[in-house]
């Protein structure tokens, strides 16, 4: 069973004053098959572990190990720590101009899965996978993100995850900027995942709204750059009325 291990991770970006460390000593252990909602307030350093995590060169890991099965991810180039099984569904997915969908689709699993998937199939599981996050068959045409509304982009991003099948999958705000309609759509494509059994989530979040529909095994409190509290669903509970104000108050 593939576990990610984070263990007293620090990571540091290049400001225009020097290096700000941002991530102070993060740990947390994700399996295959488990749930885990990170949520904290802005700024707290949710997209550093995500980016950290998915090997953004703009991120400087200054201390800390993260191993996927045994195997140093830090030493491992962004395509390899694809190949390896971390998927990273961005909070601002990036355009891909003059790349359709289809043709993204179909490079990603080829590059993840070690061939290319055979192209009846693959156009019957890329159909299915699209009707059930109910998007018009006519997007696979249109070019990566361009001119995507945010929830095509999230849809897009779920659709990615679906169909390349992670070890680990880190989802960055996947609902931030939905309505209900498309909130509900996107859950029910991770819960899909998540029952399969071999995809073990990492699902960051500011608003507990996502919860009500992908009910976490593991919840942790991100503030200042690292885990302050962990828990069970209950905690998001805690977190829906009191607020992130008892981790943030104080000094650094
Ligand atoms: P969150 O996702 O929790 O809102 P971020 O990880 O985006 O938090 O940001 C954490 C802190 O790190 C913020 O103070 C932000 O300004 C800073 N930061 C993040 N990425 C960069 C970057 N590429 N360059 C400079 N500062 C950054
Ligand atoms: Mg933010
Ligand atoms: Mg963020």
């Amino acid at each position: 069973m593939a576990t990610l291990e984070i263990h007293d991770l620090h990571v540091s970006v290049e400001g225009e004053g020097g290096p700000t460390e941002i991530l102070r000593g993060v740990d947390l252990t994700v399996k295959q098959g488990e749930t885990h909602a990170i949520m904290g307030p802005n700024g707290s350093g949710k997209s550093t572990l995500a980016y950290s995590l998915a090997g953004h060169p703009k991120y400087t890991v200054t201390g800390g190990t993260v191993t996927l099965d045994g195997e140093d991810v830090l030493e491992m180039s962004v395509d390899e720590r694809a190949r390896a099984g971390v998927f990273l569904a961005m909070q601002y997915p990036v355009e891909v101009p003059g790349v359709s969908v289809s043709n993204f689709l179909r490079t990603s699993a080829t590059a993840i899965r070690g061939e290319a998937p055979k192209l009846r199939t693959w156009i019957k599981e890329v159909k299915e996978t699209m009707a059930g996050l109910e998007m018009d068959p006519s997007f696979a045409e249109r070019n990566v993100n361009e001119g995507f509304s945010g929830g095509e982009k999230k849809r897009h991003e779920i659709l990615q995850l679906e169909l390349l099948k992670p070890k680990i999958a880190i989802l960055d705000e996947t609902d931030s900027g939905l309505d209900i309609d498309a909130l509900r759509v996107v859950s029910e494509g991770v819960n899909r995942v998540r029952g399969g059994g071999d995809t073990g989530t990492l699902l960051i979040t500011h608003y507990t709204r996502i919860l009500r529909y992908i009910n976490p095994d593991h919840v942790h409190v991100f503030a200042k750059g690292r885990i302050v509290e962990s828990g069970g669903a209950e905690l998001a509970d805690k977190l829906e009325a009191e607020g992130y104000e008892q981790y943030v108050k104080g000094g650094a």
